[in-house]
Formats: C-alpha cells, sequence, structure tokens
C-alpha cells in the first residue's frame, strides 16, 4: 500500500493540548504511517517566537513521548532563513519520492489565510491539505482567492467528510491535490493562551503536558506577556 505522510507546521511557542489532540486523531483517522511535526525556526507570517528554536523543539520532544507515529522534524529550525511551506514540502517529496501520498495539515484559521503564502498556489502540487476546525474559525462561503482550490475540496458526506470510511483512502489515491475537512473534535487552546496565562503567574493547567509545564518552569520562559498578543 502507498505510504501516507502527515506535515504539522506551526510555531509550537509552546506546544499544547490543541496541537497534541489534533495529532493523535488525525494519526488515527487519516492513517498517516507518520506525522511529521515540523516547528518552524524563523516565521514568514508572524512575530518572532518567545522561545528559542531549541527550546520549542525541546518541549516538541517531551510532549511526544509514547506516540510512536508522531516525530519531530527539525529542518525549518536548522535553516538559518525564513522558512516557507512550499520549501518543506519541495524538499519532502524529493526525499520520499513520486509515490508518497503527503497531507499537510493546518488548522481553519491558518487555511484561510493560506493565498498570502509563498507559492500557495503550487502547495497542491506538492501535497494534500487536511483542514484542521479550530473553534472560531468556521469556513466561510465565499473564500475570496482560495476559491482557486474549490475544485479540490472533498466534502459531500459520501466523499471525504466520512474520515473513518473513505478519506484515507481517497487521499491515498493520489499523492497531492485534495483538499478534506475531517470532523476531528474541535479543542479551544493556543499558544497564546498558554503564554497569556503563564505571563500572569498562573499555571497552565491542562493546556499543555505536565513535561512541558516543568520544562517552562525550569527554563523561566514565557514570563512577559507578548507585546504583540492581542489583548
Ligand atoms: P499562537 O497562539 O501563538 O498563534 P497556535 O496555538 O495557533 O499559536 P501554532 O503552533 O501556531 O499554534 O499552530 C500550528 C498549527 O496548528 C496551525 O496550523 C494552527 O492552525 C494549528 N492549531 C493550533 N492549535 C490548534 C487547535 N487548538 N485546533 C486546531 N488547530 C490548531
Amino acid at each position: 500500500m502507498r505510504q501516507h505522510i502527515g506535515v504539522l507546521g506551526g510555531t509550537f511557542d509552546p506546544v499544547h493540548r490543541g496541537h497534541l489532540r489534533m495529532a493523535v486523531e488525525l494519526v488515527e483517522c487519516m492513517q498517516f504511517d507518520k506525522l511529521l511535526l515540523v516547528p518552524v525556526g524563523t516565521p514568514p507570517h508572524r512575530n518572532v517566537p518567545q522561545a528559542s528554536a531549541a527550546q520549542r523543539l525541546a518541549m516538541l520532544r517531551l510532549a511526544i513521548r509514547g506516540k510512536p507515529r508522531l516525530v519531530v522534524d527539525d529542518r525549518e529550525c536548522r535553516k538559518a532563513s525564513v522558512a516557507y511551506t512550499f520549501d518543506t514540502l519541495a524538499e519532502l517529496r524529493a526525499q520520499r519520492g513520486a509515490a508518497c501520498a503527503i497531507s499537510f495539515c493546518v488548522g481553519s484559521d491558518a487555511f484561510l489565510g493560506m493565498h498570502r503564502w509563498h507559492r500557495w498556489r503550487e502547495l497542491p502540487g506538492l501535497a494534500h491539505i487536511v483542514v484542521m476546525t479550530r473553534p472560531g474559525w468556521d469556513i466561510p462561503q465565499d473564500l475570496g482567492d482560495l476559491e482557486a482550490w474549490r475544485h479540490r475540496f472533498c466534502r459531500d458526506a459520501d466523499e471525504a467528510q466520512d474520515v473513518t470510511g473513505s478519506a484515507p483512502q481517497r487521499l491515498r489515491e493520489a499523492v497531492s491535490g485534495r483538499i478534506v475537512f475531517p470532523p476531528l473534535t474541535p479543542v479551544d487552546i493556543s499558544a497564546t493562551r498558554v503564554r497569556r496565562r503563564v505571563a500572569g503567574g498562573q499555571s497552565p493547567g491542562l493546556l499543555v503536558p505536565g513535561a512541558v509545564w516543568r520544562y517552562i518552569q525550569r527554563n523561566a520562559l514565557y514570563q512577559c506577556a507578548d507585546s504583540t498578543d492581542p489583548a
């Protein structure tokens, strides 16, 4: 059977239980052989992360312990320059070969801004796109520039919407180019919320795994509110 690799990029500043829940659910319902978690080094679309690349990688490694299909991939952190998803997916495609299905997983908030990404129109040529529901970020009727991708959507009940049935097969049938919206359990957690709680002197509670919280404390991370975070 064709290999199917998932890719979840992000800042992971820090990794939280929203990421982890999505990752575990995705592996299960999309039947990925592996899901690569790819923290960005220098993000093109947002502010510089508070924690260093080494610290964000360390927290991710702690968070995925005991989850064998989740793999931390540090390729973007090793780059000195801005990391573009296009380049990462092109690199993965070259490494994995033309026969491997690759699915780039993205939260609905980030998906809605993808028309501003570097070489966005070419992304479906490299990978499928799996959109993860995020509370407060429903997919609107009119997608503006992203309408160019509508013909790629598999949303009908008899198609990829039924993730337990046809979606994994439909994605494995091709190596790239399809866009699916699996009904994952929405989890209302963001890294912004975690950073704010820590800066406010509170424990993040269940928002992050215990080992990540201990790492944050040991390294005195997120002590100051981000000046750029929305209030
Ligand atoms: P911040 O609050 O700093 O913006 P974040 O919580 O959005 O961070 P990122 O590391 O930027 O975390 O997210 C990486 C990817 O995971 C993005 O595609 C994002 O949309 C998605 N994501 C993050 N949290 C969730 C969540 N709770 N549910 C669904 N997708 C999520």
